[in-house]
């Protein structure tokens, strides 16, 4: 399978990689399986370019999926990390700039007084959850089919037959029990989520405010509203999983794009620079549960690691408003650009400020069905056609490209010209 000739370096290391790395990777989406090609081994990278170790340039549309907001190795992140790095790389003890980081969060994210600090959103999500369940005294969770939260036992749910319906494990190894407490209701679909909280007593309503991990869904008119207002009903705390949209749709998130605000927001990705980190955030009334101010247990070695946190802090301090206005224009030119490119194929594109999904499907994509009947073939035929002209598009049909601002003009007009040729390719 794959494209990659034999004799190139990428092949050899792909090889290699397969001996001592399950599907010779460590996260299974770069394995790039699903648009049937063999994996990219990058060298280096600056700016919105990337390369492989055969010299293959590529403009990158993945950055990292998604922290990379300024794009690779922006030299004030590197110079701060740098910085950080001459005074050690951790100290499990407490440090200035995790109080710096968490003021500048709590000044931008309308819903956030405090947080706590994790190294991966997986751990963030999973901890958001233990602090709805402690607050709430309940158990179950409400959660939308499509939506990723990371790969915590009791958020691997999959929705079974019917509207809203118990979790069924989505991945050999999760117990039957660990997602039974989890429902599963289809985004955008608020009867579906009104009959849901009728039934059902939840400690969360889980939700990416602007989901992208089935391609990027936005939420229709009135829905994020809709859950905020069931949620409260319930007598759930609503937690917005932004590990994608924080500090990407807009300077406070989705919730202040949508001025819909959370009880809990996870965050991820951007606030940690390209650096592992990520946190979860509240009131301090519900964030002073978190030991050692309360009794809800939850740790971390690296958590607020000093070199994480200085490219957190570096990266939020570079994004003004006249940087959402350029990220804004960019995501603009590209999604026009792919959507003319498309032509009248049957393809959407689908965008919000620093995200853009080209589903190849004749109608909208709404939700997670209407995601997964999208042509993936066809979809996995056109991404190996830009890898081959040296644009790096998500290697999946149920991603979001990452455009940052370190793409150019240049850089986006010369993408939308390969999406043509590669559309006129695989036609
Ligand atoms: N939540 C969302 C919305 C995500 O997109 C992801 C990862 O892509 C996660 C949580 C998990 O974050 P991590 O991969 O850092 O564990």
């Amino acid at each position: 399978m794959g494209i990659s000739l034999r004799d190139t370096k990428s092949a050899q290391q792909y090889q290699r990689a397969l001996q001592y790395l399950p599907g010779g990777v460590n996260s299974p989406v770069r394995a790039m399986r699903s648009i049937g090609r063999d994996p990219l081994f990058v060298d280096r990278a600056e700016g919105a370019e990337l390369l492989d170790i055969d010299g293959n340039r590529f403009i990158d549309y993945v950055c990292s999926w998604g922290p990379l907001i300024h794009g690779h190795a922006h030299p004030e992140i590197l110079r701060v990390v740098g910085a950080a790095a001459q005074k050690g790389t951790t100290f499990g003890a407490a440090t200035a700039g995790e109080v710096d980081l968490a003021e500048e969060v709590g000044r931008r994210v309308p819903s956030v007084e405090m947080l706590r600090m994790t190294s991966s959103g997986t751990e963030a999500a999973m901890s958001a959850i233990r602090l709805a369940r402690a607050a709430t005294g309940r158990t179950k969770l409400l959660k939308f089919a499509g939506a990723y939260h990371g790969h915590v036992d009791g958020l691997l749910a999959e929705a079974g037959s019917g509207l809203a319906t118990a979790g069924l494990p989505a991945s050999p190894g999760v117990p039957e029990a660990a997602t039974a407490a989890t429902i599963v209701v289809p985004w955008n679909d608020g009867e579906a989520l009104v009959a849901a909280t009728d039934e059902h007593e939840f400690a969360a309503v889980l939700a990416e405010p602007y989901p992208a991990n089935m391609g990027l869904t936005p939420p229709h008119q009135g829905f994020l509203e809709l859950v905020r207002a069931r949620a409260s009903q319930n007598g759930a705390l609503l937690v917005f999983d932004e590990v994608i949209s924080g500090f990407r749709v807009a300077r406070g998130g989705a919730q202040e794009l949508t001025a819909v605000l959370p009880d809990i927001t996870v965050m991820g990705k951007v606030i940690g620079g390209g650096l592992p980190a990520a946190a979860y955030g509240a009131s301090r009334d519900l964030m002073e549960h978190i030991a050692p101010a309360g009794d809800v247990y939850q740790a971390g070695t690296l958590s607020g690691n000093p070199l994480a946190v200085a490219a957190g802090l570096q990266t939020l301090r570079m994004l003004d408003d006249a940087a959402y206005m350029r990220l804004q224009s960019i995501t603009e030119r590209l999604a026009t650009g792919l959507r003319s490119a498309a032509g009248d194929r049957p393809v959407q594109v689908q965008s919000v400020c620093g995200l853009v999904t080209v589903f190849f499907s004749a109608e909208p994509v709404v939700d997670y069905e209407t995601a997964k009947a999208c042509d993936l073939d066809a979809y996995g035929a056109w991404c190996r056609a830009l890898l081959a002209r040296g644009v790096y598009p998500p290697p999946s049909q149920f991603e979001a490209w990452f455009p940052s601002l370190a793409h150019t003009t240049e850089q986006l007009d010369r993408t939308i010209e390969i999406a043509a040729a590669a559309f006129a390719e695989i036609a």
